[in-house]
C-alpha cells in the first residue's frame, strides 16, 4: 500500500538553457507550479502527498535521490513512489522546433514503476483532450512536425513508457517515473501549458493517474 507521494519538479532557477526561446516559460517555474497543485489536489483526497524540492534552486540529483531514499527507508520502498515532473525539449538552440507531445519514462526492464507509468500514461489520454483535439488542425498549420503525435508511446517492450537511464530513475529505491509534460521549445506546447487550462489538463492527468494506481494496490 502506497503511503507516501513524492513529487520531484525538474531543476532550479539555476539550471541553463531549461526554458522557451521567449522565455516566456521556465522548466523549473512551471514543473514546480505543477507539483504544487498536483499535491495540492492528493493532500486534499487525504494523501500524504510531499514535494521534494521546496526550494527553488538547483538541488543536486545525488540529494534529491538521498532524500527519496530516506523516505524510503522510513516508510518501506514499496510504500513510496516518486513522480518527477519536466517539460521536454527537443534542443538547446534556443530555437523554436517542431516536436511535441507528452510522454513517461521508466528506469529500462519490468518494474512496478511500469503500472505506475501506464496508469498515468493512460490518464493523458484522458486529460489532455483538448490537447489531442486541437493537435492535428495545430501540425496542419506547421506548428508540428509529420512524426509528431499528441501523446507518445514506445511498445518495443509491450507498455506504452519511453525506458532511460535517468539519474533520479536508476537511483531511488522506490518505483519511479519521470513525465514530460510537452515541449517547452515548441510554441503550440507552449501555448497550451501557459493557457489556464492547459495547466489544469497536465495537473489532472498526474493526479488521475497517481489515484488509479494508488487504489488498485490499496484493494
Ligand atoms: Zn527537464
Amino acid at each position: 500500500m502506497i503511503k507516501v507521494e513524492v513529487y520531484d519538479a525538474g531543476h532550479g532557477i539555476d539550471t541553463l538553457g531549461k526554458c522557451s526561446p521567449d522565455g516566456s516559460l521556465r522548466e523549473y517555474k512551471k514543473a514546480r507550479e505543477l507539483v504544487k497543485d498536483i499535491v495540492a489536489l492528493r493532500r486534499a483526497q487525504g494523501v500524504d502527498a510531499r514535494i521534494l524540492v521546496p526550494e527553488e534552486t538547483d538541488i543536486s540529483l545525488a540529494e534529491r535521490c538521498r532524500r527519496v531514499n530516506a523516505i524510503c527507508d522510513k516508510y518501506g520502498k514499496d510504500n513510496v513512489i516518486l513522480i518527477s515532473v519536466h517539460c521536454n525539449a527537443a534542443g538547446a538552440d534556443g530555437k523554436w522546433k517542431s516536436a511535441g507531445g507528452w510522454c513517461v519514462y521508466t528506469s529500462p526492464g519490468q518494474t512496478k514503476a511500469d503500472t505506475l507509468a501506464t496508469d498515468i500514461w493512460n490518464a493523458a489520454n484522458v486529460s489532455l483532450k483538448p490537447y489531442i483535439d486541437r493537435f492535428p488542425l495545430l501540425k496542419a498549420q506547421g506548428a508540428y512536425d509529420k512524426r509528431q503525435v499528441p501523446i507518445r508511446a514506445d511498445w518495443s517492450d509491450g507498455d506504452p513508457d519511453y525506458e532511460a537511464r535517468f539519474y533520479i530513475l536508476m537511483h531511488t529505491k522506490c518505483a519511479a517515473v519521470l513525465t514530460e509534460s510537452l515541449f517547452q521549445d515548441n510554441k503550440a506546447d507552449v501555448d497550451f501549458l501557459l493557457s489556464k487550462e492547459g495547466h489544469a489538463a497536465v495537473v489532472d492527468l498526474h493526479v488521475k493517474g497517481v489515484e488509479t494506481y494508488v487504489k488498485r494496490l490499496s484493494k
